[in-house]
């Protein structure tokens, strides 16, 4: 693994996404590795994470926040449960966001965002986000065109004002192929433990699968920043998948140079009695 996943992964601002041309199944960043080998992998990572974690908690000055956005079963959850939930519960928060309440719809898009942005020392996860907003509202036409399109503008400002107050923003796209779309909602059918997760109207949304993905490779294009980028996770592959996004976090903390800050007064001069 020569090139940093940072760079591999990372969407160019402005550049034309063509998502067909992307296999869900793409191992590249791992070539050695399956499920199994990489299992070990994964959990050394995880440790590193955690002790990085630890460090940029008590440092306290900057924050982070991770964006999760998927098709349908494209394993968001799982990535939350396999890469977040492993870290130290108190500095990680994350948000699963539905369908908007009638409170919530009543007030700006992002007022029900901001109040879950991150604070110094910790990292925020958020399981679908602001980019429901343009996604949704277009591909299902909730409201006129002109309310999605203005509102790229109005995520690029409010992820620009984040960026500039501290936070370290990191968008990933898990990106899975139709076919095993179809393999994962099959599976939440036959599955008792998974049953919970069907919902009939994803078969809708999965109908519409060609309008999202148009609709994602338009937004991933005009909304990866530098301040802000996006990431196209490969995610057929659940192991691949976590391992790349345990990387990223990784090189994004290593990047930060961290070191556990000095006390203010000298410890060995301190009695205990
Ligand atoms: P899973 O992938 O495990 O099914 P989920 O994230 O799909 O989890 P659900 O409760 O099944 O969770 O679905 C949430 C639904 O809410 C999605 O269909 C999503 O498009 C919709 N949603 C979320 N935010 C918005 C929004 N701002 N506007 C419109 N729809 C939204
Ligand atoms: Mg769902």
């Amino acid at each position: 693994m020569s090139k940093s996943l940072l760079e591999k992964f990372q969407v160019a601002p402005g550049s034309q996404v063509r998502l067909s041309e992307i296999a869900g199944n793409d191992q590249s960043a791992f070539p050695e590795l399956d499920k199994k080998s990489s299992a070990k992998v994964l959990e050394g990572v995880v440790e590193e994470l955690r002790a990085l974690q630890r460090i940029f908690y008590a440092v306290h000055s900057r924050k982070i926040l991770v964006v999760i956005q998927a098709m349908d079963a494209g394993g968001k959850d799982g990535t939350v449960r396999h890469v977040f939930s492993h870290m130290d519960a108190h500095g990680i928060h994350i948000t699963s966001f539905k369908k908007p309440t009638e409170e919530e719809l009543d007030h700006d898009f992002l007022w029900r965002i901001h109040k879950h942005a991150p604070k110094n020392g910790h990292i925020a996860v958020f399981n679908r986000s602001h980019y429901e907003d343009i996604i949704a509202v277009r591909v299902k036409k909730l409201f006129p065109d002109e309310v999605w399109q203005r509102r790229y503008q109005h995520v690029i400002d409010f992820e620009r004002m984040l960026a500039e107050e501290g936070t370290i923003i990191l968008k990933l796209f898990l990106h899975i192929s139709k076919d095993e779309q179809r393999d994962r909602l099959a599976a939440r059918l036959t599955r008792p433990d998974k049953l919970w997760k069907f919902e009939p109207d994803d078969l809708k949304d999965r109908a519409r699968w060609d309008d999202f993905q148009r609709a994602y490779e338009d937004l991933i294009g005009q909304t990866s920043k530098p301040h802000a980028p996006w990431f196209i996770i490969p995610a057929d592959r659940k192991w691949y998948r976590n391992l790349v996004i345990a990387h990223l976090l990784k090189e994004t903390l290593e990047g930060m140079n961290l070191e556990y800050p000095q006390p203010h007064f000298d410890p060995s001069k301190i009695r205990i009695d």
